[in-house]
């Protein structure tokens, strides 16, 4: 500053502040620039409304005060760089707030926005330069679009990891379907069996008991009408004692033409009486074939059934079934033994 200006300044200011003594005006920096002015004679359009205020003897207000420095003094960019500068506080705060939301990276974009606020603070201090400011903002901006689109792509991946999730998923299914079932009758298979007793017998259950099935004759369908009619006959046995599987009674395709029952919660008379039932549906069966249109109704089959006794290993209470079925097909096939239990 030049000793003119200086000497002008002085000068101003002893004018100045008797005024706003005066006038009962607060000392702030804003209401000091306001009557600076006003003595300085440089901005007639703010002394007319200075001297509107005092005429009408209105009372000090920091509002009016304000709006009279945004009217006659303050420079337009200063103004834009308050208003940008509020903007970006609430800009902040809304994607800092999203972002918590998101739990995205919250510590890094933080980071990156204080540091570019930082500059901001720093122009600020400085002097303003709307340029400079414009920089920064597109430099959050910037960021914050980074973060947006990390965002979308990690829920991309996300969806695109749940969509392979989900195959996998229905994959292992069919593969646990082909693992424990038998392709041709869709009954449990051998291996679903072996699992399964070891599981039921290690639990050392009251009553629980083994029925053993086997098809009579039916190495005659299949030299008779052939493999594929033996197989129909087959899956509809399985079909059949599948029906009569309820409360936990499950069925396995043992072997061949042998079918294996586990019956938990029951004594060897229900069991029995449960094998009976199986014994007279397979009877009642019917099975035509299309093509040489003949119908095939002398299906039958024969069964043994154990109960589990205390101690009894899977092997031993399958010899006592199998020893059963044994005795039911010297007897003539098509029963079930014991007799009574
Ligand atoms: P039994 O009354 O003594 O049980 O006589 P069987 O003819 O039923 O018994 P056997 O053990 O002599 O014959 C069983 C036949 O079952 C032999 C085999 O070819 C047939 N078989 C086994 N598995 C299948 C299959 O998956 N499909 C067809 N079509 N036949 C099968
Ligand atoms: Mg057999
Ligand atoms: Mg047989």
């Amino acid at each position: 500053m030049s000793n003119d200006l200086l000497k002008i300044a002085a000068l101003n200011l002893k004018k100045a502040i008797p005024l706003m003594l005066k006038h009962s005006i607060p000392t702030t920096p804003t209401n000091y620039a306001l009557w600076y002015a006003y003595v300085g004679e440089s901005n007639p359009k703010l002394n007319l409304a200075l001297d509107k205020t005092i005429e009408q003897n209105q009372q000090y207000s920091p509002v009016s005060s304000e709006l009279l420095y945004r009217q006659h003094i303050a420079d337009p960019v200063e103004l834009d760089v308050r208003d940008m500068r509020q903007n970006l506080d609430a800009m902040v705060c809304e994607l800092s707030q999203s972002l918590k939301d998101t739990n995205q990276d919250t510590s890094t974009f933080q980071t990156k926005i204080e540091k570019e606020f930082n500059k901001l603070t720093e122009l600020e201090s400085k002097g303003f330069s709307l340029e400079q400011v414009i920089k920064v903002v597109r430099g959050i901006v910037k960021e914050s679009a980074n973060i947006h689109s990390s965002t979308v792509s990690f829920t991309q991946q996300l969806t695109k990891a749940q969509t392979e999730i989900n195959t996998l998923k229905q994959r292992l299914a069919e593969t646990e379907k082909d693992v424990l079932y038998d392709a041709l009758t869709e009954a449990l298979n051998r291996r679903a069996f072996n699992e399964d007793i070891a599981a039921v017998i290690s639990q050392s259950p009251k009553g629980c008991c083994l029925i053993l099935a086997d098809i009579d004759f039916f190495k005659q369908f299949n030299d008779t009408y052939g493999h594929q009619l033996g197989d129909l006959v087959l899956k509809v046995v399985a079909k059949r004692l599948q029906e009569s599987c309820r409360d936990g009674v499950k069925l396995y395709r043992f072997g061949g033409e042998e079918f294996a029952i586990i019956v938990p919660n029951s004594q060897q008379r229900v069991a029995r009486q449960l094998a009976e039932g199986m014994r007279r549906s397979i009877e009642k069966l019917s099975v035509k074939d299309r093509r040489s249109e003949t119908r095939i109704d002398n299906i039958n089959a024969s069964f043994g059934v154990v109960e589990w006794k205390e101690s009894q290993t899977t092997s031993q209470l399958i010899e006592g079934a199998d020893k059963l079925l044994y005795e039911a097909k010297r007897l003539g096939r098509n029963r079930v033994m014991p007799i009574s239990g």
